[in-house]
């Protein structure tokens, strides 16, 4: 189930729509929600109430920050990425066959188990300047010119710019497979996670 965005056109019958999708919008705060394919719409203007789906979020937060994790596993440069329910994916710029699929299992368990504490610190778009190694993914930058960028930590673990959620342990993640570590192209390999329960 998608998030739900509530309305009411008569206080005693809301009715809600269900939000298929969400977009950036035109500023940094802009989000666009967008409704499942034949939702009765409301009329411009009309007041809503947006309904979070807390049991596919808390999902998503977790794969997500395994994610995190799954950068501090493989080395090399994050080409692109993907969280969906209950599955997420990075694409790494590596050569060859180097990825075993049960070693990345093995570890990523491994610091989930470890119960890491995982939580924002910030610092400003200079710094972010003199340390460009702090990105990991080639294909997104972080945005600056707000005068300061949010980094995610996972003390010792990972540290890098992030604006996504995520949970406050790993220990909350908990037991994750590798399901495919696919070749896309001569340097990419995508790595495929999922939760193991
Ligand atoms: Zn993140």
């Amino acid at each position: 189930m998608a998030n739900k965005a509530v309305f009411g056109i008569a206080k005693s019958e809301p009715q809600a729509i269900t939000i298929a999708d969400t977009v950036k919008g035109g500023g940094p705060d802009e989000v666009i929600h967008i409704p499942a394919p034949g939702s009765a719409l409301p009329a411009p203007g009309t007041e809503l109430v947006a309904e979070i789906d807390w049991e596919r979020r808390y999902r998503l937060m977790r794969m997500h920050t395994c994610l995190h994790l799954l950068c501090s596993v493989v080395p090399g440069a994050v080409t692109g990425g993907q969280v969906a329910d209950r599955r997420g994916r990075l694409d790494f710029d590596v050569p060859g066959s180097s990825l075993d699929k049960e070693a990345i299992a093995q570890r990523l368990n491994a610091l989930i188990a470890a119960g890491h504490p995982v939580g924002p610190c910030w610092i400003t778009d200079e710094e972010l300047a003199a340390n460009p190694d702090l990105v990991r993914t080639m294909s997104v930058k972080p945005p600056s010119g707000t005068g300061r960028v949010r980094l995610m930590e996972i003390a010792g673990v990972d540290l890098q710019p992030c604006g996504g959620t995520h949970v406050r342990n790993t220990a909350e993640i908990g037991p994750v497979i590798v399901t495919k570590i696919e070749s896309k192209g001569r340097q990419n390999r995508r790595v495929i996670l999922a939760f193991a329960e």
